[in-house]
């Protein structure tokens, strides 16, 4: 059975990979056959500021509890889901989730600290698909509508893939979100092939550098000069970074050592349910460490 005992009620879905084409059949059936109102759930992953520990916004990752094969992980439906659209209505659906759960951690941080307090934000995946639906930005006006959040608690993390063809469209896309506040990060900065020169053409504040650069930092000086190369640019640029998958303490001094300001990764907290993030939430001292509307102070 999917549940075990104890604290986690849910195994992770691994298929080896010699499950193949029949499993990856099955899954897409199964896919096509969940409705997305009550087939997923979102998980949230705190983003942190290094030397402080304090929460600043969190990552929305999206699960998909499974009768027979468990807790199944996005790397195993996202790209299923992106071949047969069916990630348009599902990313939307997420981007409401987390939109909702932002303003109730707002109005709890409110509550115990006061107006002054930081609010955290919410970031979103966006898979190429979907940012590149017609219907995308309508669907971002009516998640601010419906939640009522600022556009300034929203964080779209697109890939380097969404701009690597220089399309105009691309461009005005992005620019009509910025223009409403919102800030678009690239995730996974640094594995993709696109011209840096994107940096400077597109309206991006946030660079997530790859967890594969932070899992070599301490074992390889090359390593580390290459992602502290990536933090002065950013900072040069005026660029916010953060690093993935953060695991131990040593990873942790090291980018605060070259000017890394923020990070996630188990070291911190795993992507926990929307009740857990509200009370990891309210367990730390609130503090005004992170102002998530002031991006410029942000390196
Ligand atoms: P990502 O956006 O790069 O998210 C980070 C992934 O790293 C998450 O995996 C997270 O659980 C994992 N992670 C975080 N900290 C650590 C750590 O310290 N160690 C290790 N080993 N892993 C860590 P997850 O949740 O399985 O998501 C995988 C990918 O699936 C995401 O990578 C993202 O590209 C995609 N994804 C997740 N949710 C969505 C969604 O709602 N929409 C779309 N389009 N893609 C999504
Ligand atoms: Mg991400
Ligand atoms: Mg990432
Ligand atoms: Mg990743």
């Amino acid at each position: 059975a999917a549940k075990t005992a104890g604290k986690r009620q849910w195994r992770h879905y691994h298929p080896d990979l010699q499950s193949g084409m029949a499993e990856r059949a099955k899954l897409q059936e199964g896919l096509d056959s969940s409705p997305i109102d009550t087939s997923f759930m979102v998980f949230y992953q705190p983003i942190v500021e290094l030397t402080s520990g304090q929460v600043s916004g969190f990552e929305a990752l999206v699960r998909w509890p499974h009768s027979t094969r468990g807790m199944v992980l996005p790397e195993q439906f996202i790209t299923l889901a992106e071949e047969s659209g069916q990630i348009v209505p599902l990313g939307a659906w997420v981007l409401n989730q987390a939109a909702a759960e932002a303003a109730r951690w707002q109005e709890s941080v409110q509550r115990e600290g006061g107006a002054d307090f930081v609010q955290p934000y919410v970031s979103v995946n966006v898979s190429p698909r979907q940012f590149r639906d017609a219907e995308f930005y309508r669907v971002i006006r009516r998640v601010l509508d419906l939640s009522g959040i600022q556009p300034s608690s929203l964080v779209l993390e697109l890939t380097e893939s969404v701009l690597m063809y220089n399309d105009e469209r691309i461009l005005a896309e992005m620019r009509s979100l910025t223009d409403l506040g919102i800030r678009i990060a690239i995730d996974d900065f640094g594995t993709g092939y696109s011209s840096l020169s994107y940096l400077r053409e597109f309206p991006i504040s946030i660079l997530k550098i790859d967890k594969s650069f932070v899992d070599e930092l301490g074992r390889s000086p090359e390593q580390y000069a290459l992602v502290e190369g990536i933090t002065h640019l950013a900072d040069t640029l005026g660029l916010t970074v953060i690093a993935e998958g953060v695991e131990d303490v040593r990873q942790q001094e090291l980018l605060t050592s070259m000017g890394c300001r923020f990070g996630q990764g188990y070291l911190f907290a795993e992507p926990v349910s929307a009740e857990e993030a509200e009370q990891l939430l309210l367990a730390q001292p609130l503090g005004l460490a992170t102002l998530p509307d002031a991006p410029a102070d942000w390196n």
